[in-house]
């Protein structure tokens, strides 16, 4: 394209509340092939809610989430959001821990009254040998339903399951279908366990799922993408999203996001609706006039 009608491009984009960062994204944006989603918070709202609460071998559940509730408060992740509001709802508050970490794409760890204390992912209390048998038909049970499964273990001793759901963006899906008939290769990359990633993927219209990745297992998922000769859009929100975002051919950043992904991406949405990417990309192969 010539520098005018990059410029007319870029100024298009603003009016469909696309920021372009780079106007050389516009025209790399127009030989993309595969669009690449996060989940949360990019595909869904970003705002998970507890919708159920297991205990196991003799904790209440007044207790499990007392000790959650204490790990979460140092969090900045989206499901430590759900269930601080679940504690405020039970007028529980949080109380101050020793050794608090962030283990990032597994979850958090503690030490409470003397006590270690673990919540997060299958891998983190695989990790550290907690037996998860009875946990089990719960944990099948919710992810097949598209909910996310965060364990808590108390002394390596299963305490409870919280059963959180992250609905779609209401337009995902749509949006979704309009890069369909674009001809785009849809995947979805997260950090999410395989069986709630593939429940929500069927919901939103996703050809590929890579799921239980971390953070620099997201980057070598692009660069796999890229191997087999695709040209890719990475769309992303979160901290955890950065590096993936700069291997992509093209990144996009929801507006919604973390202020490293807005920095990283090259185009950021400013509306919160994947329908900004299909008109991104509609707009750099100069189609945008016959589609919606
Ligand atoms: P995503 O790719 O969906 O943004 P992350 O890489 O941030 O996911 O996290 C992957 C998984 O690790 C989460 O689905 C969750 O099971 C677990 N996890 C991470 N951080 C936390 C936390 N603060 N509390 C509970 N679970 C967590
Ligand atoms: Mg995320």
């Amino acid at each position: 394209a010539t520098p005018m009608s990059i410029i007319a491009g870029v100024g298009r984009s603003a009016e469909l509340g696309v920021l372009v960062r780079d106007a050389d994204a516009l025209q790399k944006a127009a030989e993309v092939d595969t669009v690449v989603f996060d989940k949360t918070g990019t595909l869904t709202k970003g705002e998970p809610k507890l919708t159920a609460l297991y205990t196991f071998n003799g904790f209440d559940s007044q207790t499990a989430v007392q000790f959650a509730a204490d790990l979460e408060q140092s969090s900045t992740h989206p499901l430590a959001k759900a269930i601080l509001e679940h504690a405020a709802d039970l007028r529980i508050s949080p109380q101050t821990v020793s050794d608090f970490r962030t283990l990032k794409g597994l979850g958090v760890t503690a030490t409470i009254q003397h006590k270690a204390v673990l919540l997060g992912n299958r891998a983190l209390l695989e990790q550290h040998s907690v037996a998860l048998t009875e946990a089990e038909s719960s944990f099948r049970q919710e992810s097949e339903k598209g909910a996310t499964v965060v364990f808590l273990a108390v002394e390596q001793m299963l305490a409870a399951v919280f059963v959180i759901r992250d609905p779609l963006r209401d337009d995902t899906a749509a949006a979704l279908s309009r890069l369909h008939r674009q001809g785009y290769r849809l995947v979805m990359l997260t950090g999410d366990q395989e069986k709630t990633a593939q429940a929500i993927a069927k919901e939103a219209g996703i050809d590929q799922v890579i799921a239980g990745v971390l953070p620099e297992g997201k980057v070598q998922a692009i660069r796999q993408l890229q191997a087999q000769g695709r040209k890719v859009v990475m769309v992303g929100d979160g901290i955890n999203d950065a590096p993936a975002l700069a291997q992509a051919n093209v990144s996009i950043a929801m507006g919604s996001g973390s202020d490293v992904a807005i920095e990283t991406a090259e185009l950021t949405l400013m509306r919160h609706s994947i329908h900004g990417v299909a008109d991104a990309l509609s707009l750099s192969r100069g189609t945008l006039r016959n589609m919606k």
